[in-house]
């Protein structure tokens, strides 16, 4: 009941030509595939030329990997909710590893930034994951459970199910490192019951929970064969239209 949802995140990647290409590319490859959502997220300033580059109504639709949770206004290099859906945006990141991590967001900015896209209904692609030090010290499933309490914090059952939720072990990201199914699945289990705990069990079981970390052709048929994985998001193998592509004609 839960569509599988592959998303890319392109990070600090491409240029405006690469950009229109890769998703062009991915458009069509994936053309005519309906079991599947999927999006891909470009840097901000490439969001336009790409929207503007893909079919309305196409399969493929668009995120952007950050928004601030102010409306328009003083917040110096900033964007809004209402700046993305301006150029046609439909999912945006929230809490990505790299942004918790490398610029230090904490799970409190998340919980705002993923309440203001939600109020501007943009959907939202809620990011978890433990470092490998918290693995190795045993604290993976209290790490991830904070954050999906800290980031979901205020939101009802009815708006939670509009929220993606992607487990991204920190050190399985950009590693070459993919967290075997097993691993996955272990936590994936974990927070779908936490959700139920959270809300009910109709709501965990309508929450779409992608995995991300080294996701790649190679390990998205025993990664998507897990019974709660739902989806993936990708990065290093979402930059070519043929790994993407694949990945998506694999799920489908
Ligand atoms: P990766 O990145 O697929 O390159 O490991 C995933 C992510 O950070 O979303």
């Amino acid at each position: 009941m839960r569509k599988p949802f592959i998303a890319a995140n392109w990070k600090m990647n491409t240029d405006m030509a690469s950009a229109v290409e890769l998703a062009g590319g991915v458009a069509k490859e994936i053309a005519g595939i309906e079991n599947v959502k999927t999006a891909v997220c470009p840097p901000f300033v490439y969001l336009q030329k790409v929207a503007e580059n893909l079919s309305h109504g196409g399969n493929l639709h668009l995120g952007a990997q950050d928004v601030y949770f102010e409306g328009n206004g003083a917040f110096t290099g900033e964007i809004s909710c209402e700046m993305l859906k301006d150029v046609c945006v439909e999912y945006v990141i929230t809490g990505h590893s790299e942004r918790r991590h490398v610029i230090g967001e904490t799970d409190e900015l998340i919980n705002k930034k993923t309440r203001a896209a939600l109020d501007a209904k943009l959907l939202p692609i809620l990011c978890i994951g433990e470092l490998l030090e918290e693995r190795e010290a045993g604290k993976t499933n209290a790490v991830v459970a904070n954050q999906v309490k800290k980031g979901l914090a205020g939101f009802s059952a009815a708006e939670a199910v509009e929220i993606t939720l992607a487990y991204e072990p920190v050190w399985a990201i950009g590693t070459g490192k993919t967290a075997t199914s097993e691993q996955a699945q272990e936590v994936h289990a974990m927070i779908r019951s936490l959700l139920a705990e959270m809300y009910d069990q109709a709501t965990a079981e309508a929450i779409i929970i992608q995995y991300g970390g080294s996701a790649k052709p190679a390990n998205t048929e025993e990664l998507m064969s897990c019974p709660d994985v739902d989806g993936l998001l990708v990065g290093g193998a979402g930059l070519k239209v043929e790994s993407f592509s694949e990945m998506i004609k694999i799920t489908s």
